[in-house]
């Protein structure tokens, strides 16, 4: 058996820990003589997984009691629509288009209601994070919207908007766990888990009680309503009791490795390695502000599409699996979320060195 190192977007890199654990039990669960994927989710055994997950995440991120977490399907797309159909009580939200992602939810919140584009980095190819301290908020706006760390172009909101009151609610999908946060200074933090978390398939809510209510937009489904989730556990149908389960072992993972700070600390330093050779190197550039760059995604070029096309194959045949980059950016893109092991991404710049050398 070999393992490449992963540097794809998403789904994503996995501890090697947590798989050996998934593996170890995958046949019998603790004593139950059967796979949690096997298991009623109305069980004991997965009633504990459950509740040890959602406890596991409320330490980890210090989450407020009077936040609700739910797990949800349908993926970070469905909270695209979710969100307008629960939260546009005055039918207006602001939104801050800084990629594809939160271009996308502008998009389908459009259909719910005016939604306004209150900022864009689009004039660059969202290269940037546009500055955020005195946007023209809309007075009856339900929420402002951000897309906290854009996937595909590598930028960060290293402050948070000054949405002027209004409440603000942010896709974390690719930078969840990946430092501490103030809970507390958001309405509502979602994120699809196969990023930075677990395996495809479930969205974690993030979300403050008092906004979860019966009062949605007519003909909202039953399963798009966050008070169906909130009043039933996450289980008002059977929900993706494998992923939850994963998720789970992540998060005890992450307490193991230290916690969120520990976790901070560790991605800055194997951020820093890619960028700085990225900033000293003849041939590679980051394609990003530097203030707004991202510690999870990477994006980078050499101003040449052949050789951007010849490093992606040589260094796929050298073990750097998913290096091919975004599109609409080019070149190359390296994610390194929480589970990259610092091993990898040294590795990832010896081999970059080696082939500038051959190459300038
Ligand atoms: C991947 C991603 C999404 C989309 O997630 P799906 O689960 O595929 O719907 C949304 N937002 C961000 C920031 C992402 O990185």
């Amino acid at each position: 058996m070999s393992r490449v190192y992963n540097f794809s977007a998403g789904p994503a890199v996995l501890p090697e820990e947590v798989l050996k654990e998934a593996q170890a039990e995958m046949l019998d669960y603790r004593g139950t003589g059967m796979s949690v994927m096997e298991m009623s989710h109305r069980s004991k055994a997965f009633d504990e997984i459950i509740s040890q997950t959602e406890a596991d995440l409320r330490e980890l991120m210090q989450i407020p009691d009077n936040y609700k977490v739910l797990f949800m399907q349908g993926g970070a797309s469905l909270q695209f629509a979710m969100i307008p159909m629960n939260f546009m009580k005055h039918k207006k939200a602001d939104y801050i288009v800084t990629g594809q992602w939160a271009k996308k939810a502008y998009q389908e919140a459009c259909k719910y209601g005016t939604a306004n584009k209150i900022a864009t980095s689009e004039d660059k190819t969202f290269s940037y994070i546009p500055d955020c301290s005195d946007l023209p908020v809309s007075e009856d706006a339900d929420y402002v919207y951000i897309c906290e760390n854009n996937t595909i172009y590598g930028t960060k909101f290293k402050e948070l908007p000054n949405t002027k009151g209004k409440d603000l609610i942010a896709d974390v999908s690719s930078c969840f766990l990946s430092e501490p946060v103030d809970v507390s200074k958001y309405a509502m933090i979602y994120g699809g888990v196969q990023k930075n978390i677990g395996p495809a398939g479930m969205v974690i809510g993030i979300i403050r009680e008092d906004l979860i209510s019966e009062d949605v937009m007519p003909g909202t489904p039953t399963m798009m309503q966050y008070k169906t989730y909130a009043d039933n556990n996450s289980m008002y149908n059977t929900p993706n009791c494998y992923c939850i389960y994963m998720c789970g072992k992540v998060f005890q993972w992450i307490k193991r490795m230290g916690g969120l700070e520990a976790m901070k600390l560790h991605n800055e330093k194997k951020a820093a390695i890619l960028y700085d050779f990225l900033d000293q190197s003849k041939m590679f550039s980051g394609t990003v502000v530097k203030e707004d760059r991202s510690l999870m995604n990477v994006p980078f070029v050499t101003g040449d599409q052949d050789l951007d096309a010849k490093f992606v194959a040589e260094s796929k045949a050298a073990g750097f699996e998913n290096l091919k980059g975004h599109r609409t950016v080019g070149g190359m893109r390296a994610s390194i979320y929480n589970a990259m092991p610092m091993e990898g991404v040294e590795k990832l710049v010896a081999f970059m060195k080696k082939f500038e050398e051959e190459n300038l």
